[in-house]
């Protein structure tokens, strides 16, 4: 049904073939796409398994027993596997399929374990999360629980001592994410899991901008909890993952009723539906997890190691490029080693929006405001930034027509 994937080493040009969009103009240019942070481009085999779901087996999963519902459960229940070998979870009861991260959390914050959180317990963040990280975490204070922050240093890591002082007895959990969307910061995650245990705290992971760009080793990070969203991964918009250790999703009582996720339903009362239907009310997004696991056999193709390695690449040398751009200002750690492919920036006074929209007119995409990280843009003393991130089908040349546009805008604004 799905089309052999013909990848066998890492090769931009190769892989862009796969990506129809890419052959877009915009504004009579070659679109240049460097926006996925916000959301990836998805490969013809993604989009084609979910046209073969539709105009092939579409039926509803789990309930019914004719042919077209068996294939539909099948493919989509199949998927669990290759999530679970993607971030080497040790069973499938631990993968829960969400619509993205912000949904994964939000299962987190608003279970009962979570409820059993006390007046007097503390949560511990840090200033670059993703508002998805953030805003769930500063809804509980309503409930007397504290909310602390680790703060940044000025090259955009984190002051790690800090995790030292704040993650106290009195934490219950730790939130991080394992690689900022504005900064591009990889964080010690592992370090800052084990910090949190040695004070019996549980540590969750923002991995949005991780799972889809390196290896990711739940088991290795010994994390209790890892979220993380499908689009960003070359897999369709409303997919998601949480991934958490099975005894605390055990002990967790759901946060979404109705349909599927329950065992027995009587007037009087209800029971809930083994892992990980649990936490998976009503109808899914079955095409798009079906989606999903086809990104992962491709990006799985691809080896994420070396998806990391070109990712690297282009931001080492995207550093070297935008650095000499007179007036600009990059945000984030200068070396390669602990950044992801994501570089913010701004261009002397020019508002980014304005900015934004040069670079469209160049054909170049890029993102413009806070990207979601409020605080963490106030923080670096600045109103707003423009963001270009990249992926697999991102090449040096990208960068070039990058570096040029920002020149003619740097005349377009006479800065
Ligand atoms: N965390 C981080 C670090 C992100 O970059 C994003 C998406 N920009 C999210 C969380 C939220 O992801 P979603 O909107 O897919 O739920």
């Amino acid at each position: 049904m799905l089309e052999k994937l013909k990848l066998k080493t890492f090769d931009a040009e190769e892989i862009r073939k796969d990506f129809p969009i890419l052959e877009r103009r915009v504004n009579g240019k070659q679109l240049v796409y460097l926006d996925s942070a916000a959301t990836s481009q998805k490969p013809r085999q993604v989009i084609e398994a979910e046209k073969a779901y539709y105009s092939e087996y579409n039926a509803n999963i789990h309930r019914g027993v004719h042919k077209l519902s068996q294939e539909a459960t099948e493919a989509y229940e199949g998927v669990r596997e290759k999530v679970l070998r993607l971030i080497n979870a040790r069973e499938k009861e631990e993968i829960i399929y969400t619509r993205g991260t912000t949904e994964a959390i939000n299962i987190v914050t608003g279970s009962v374990l979570l409820n059993s959180l006390q007046k007097g317990d503390e949560i511990v963040l840090t200033v670059m999360e993703h508002h998805s990280n953030l805003v769930p975490w500063l809804a509980m204070k309503k409930r007397g629980i504290d909310v602390k922050f680790v703060d940044i240093n000025d090259d955009g890591t984190l002051k790690m001592e800090q995790f030292e002082v704040l993650i106290t007895k009195k934490t219950r959990i730790v939130a991080v994410s394992c690689a900022s969307n504005l900064l591009g910061t990889i964080n010690d995650a592992r370090k800052i899991a084990k910090i949190a245990h040695e004070n019996d705290a549980l540590a969750l992971l923002d991995a949005a901008q991780a799972v889809p760009h390196m290896p990711v080793d739940v088991k290795a990070m010994d994390c209790d909890f890892l979220a993380f969203s499908g689009h960003k991964m070359l897999g369709p918009t409303g997919t998601g993952i949480l991934y958490g250790k099975r005894y605390l999703l055990e002990e967790m009582e759901p946060v979404q009723f109705g349909g599927d996720m329950i065992k027995e339903v009587h007037l009087t009362h209800a029971t809930w539906n083994d892992l990980p239907w649990k936490f998976e009310a009503g109808t899914p997004n079955i095409a798009g997890v079906i989606g999903l696991g086809v990104a992962i056999d491709y990006l799985q193709k691809i080896g994420l190691s070396n998806i990391r390695m070109h990712e690297k690449q282009l931001i080492a040398y995207a550093l070297k490029t935008l650095k000499e751009i007179k007036g600009i200002r990059i945000f984030g750690p200068m070396d390669p080693e602990i950044r992801g492919g994501v570089i913010s920036f701004n261009l002397a006074d020019v508002h980014p929006h304005d900015l934004a929209t040069v670079l469209d007119y160049e054909g170049i995409a890029v993102r413009s405001g806070h990207h979601c990280a409020m605080p963490l843009t106030e923080r670096l003393g600045e109103t707003a930034t423009t963001r270009a991130s990249f992926y697999i089908y991102n090449t040096e040349e990208e960068i070039d027509r990058l570096v040029e546009a920002l020149e003619k805008a740097r005349k377009v604004f006479g800065v």
